[in-house]
């Protein structure tokens, strides 16, 4: 069995490894370690949850090494504030053992305080295109050392209208000696096309997504004509008896919203004809 000090990793990351549970590489992890470590360019088609942030953060931890000057070495670029958040965790407790400097920069909150760290020195860097964009076009961000760059969820950068603002950031990367990753849970012809123009001859990963249903889960489809009889459908089951315990999965934070809005009112609302949305909601407990 693989053990992650076979991958060529230090024995800092090895035990900080260990310390985070993880016995064993995943299949993405054996995979892509070694290539990055060798400096390839890696295509990596692999979902959340196959321990792709790892994957990458190791390879990049073992490069880094420790705090050297004080601009960043390698940049992680990702869709949303939580996945950056998220990434940031990651190379954080991987990089338990080592002094690097590692900042997470995304949009919705002042720049005040990601600037001045910035400025404070920084070796690894996770952020979102738009708040990159900003603080590079600020000359906050120097970018003449960044040798390792990471796209990661580029399916859902490309998808969220990002590809303006990477390309811009791809032109402002020095090229010269860099090393590139890509990330993506899917592979549609948008992706490829992105990995042609990002990646130097790229070695593919892909990693098929595990059987993600227990044996002993059935599982049932229901085929509704609109919103009116899902609505009504969702509502009679979760009227049945066995049903008290559910969890709904939706599209959106909005949808999610809105449904629990739906359900505040004509369910439980339904048990007592006095109480608003606001009450169900504020002692969620007591009804
Ligand atoms: P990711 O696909 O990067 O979002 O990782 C999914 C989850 O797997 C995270 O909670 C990681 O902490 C965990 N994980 C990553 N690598 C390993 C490993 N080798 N062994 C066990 N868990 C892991």
């Amino acid at each position: 069995m693989t053990h992650f000090s076979d991958l060529g990793l230090n024995p800092q990351l090895v035990r900080a490894c260990d310390d985070q549970g993880y016995s064993t590489p995943t299949d993405i992890q054996e995979k892509a370690i070694p290539l990055l470590l060798k400096g390839h360019d890696v295509l990596g088609i692999a979902q959340t949850g196959t321990g792709k942030t790892a994957a990458y953060a190791l390879p990049i931890l073992m490069q880094c090494k420790y705090a050297q000057g004080s601009n960043p070495r390698a940049l992680i670029l990702a869709p949303t504030r939580e996945l950056v958040i998220q990434i940031e965790e990651v190379f954080r407790s991987l990089s338990k053992y080592t002094d690097l400097r590692i900042l997470a920069i995304y949009g919705g909150l002042g720049p005040r305080t990601q600037i001045d760290a910035i400025n404070n020195g920084i070796d690894l860097l996770i952020a979102t295109p738009g708040r990159f964009m900003e603080l590079y076009l600020k000359e906050v961000i120097i970018t003449k050392e960044l040798k390792t760059l990471v796209l990661d969820e580029a399916d859902k950068m490309m998808d969220m209208g990002f590809m303006p603002q990477i390309r811009k950031i791809l032109e402002v990367i020095p090229i010269k000696k860099r090393q590139n990753a890509l990330f993506s849970a899917t592979f549609p012809e948008k992706v490829e096309n992105l990995s042609f123009e990002f990646l130097e001859y790229p070695h593919k990963i892909e990693i098929t997504p595990q059987a993600t249903t227990a044996v002993n889960v059935e599982q049932s489809a229901y085929d509704v004509p609109n919103l009116k009889t899902k609505l009504a459908a969702l509502k009679y089951f979760l009227e049945q008896e066995g049903f008290d315990r559910v969890m709904v999965f939706c599209r959106s934070k909005l949808v999610a919203n809105d449904l629990e809005q739906y359900l505040l009112e004509n369910l439980l609302k339904e048990k007592d004809d006095n109480l608003t949305a606001d009450d169900i909601r504020e002692g969620q407990t007591a009804v």
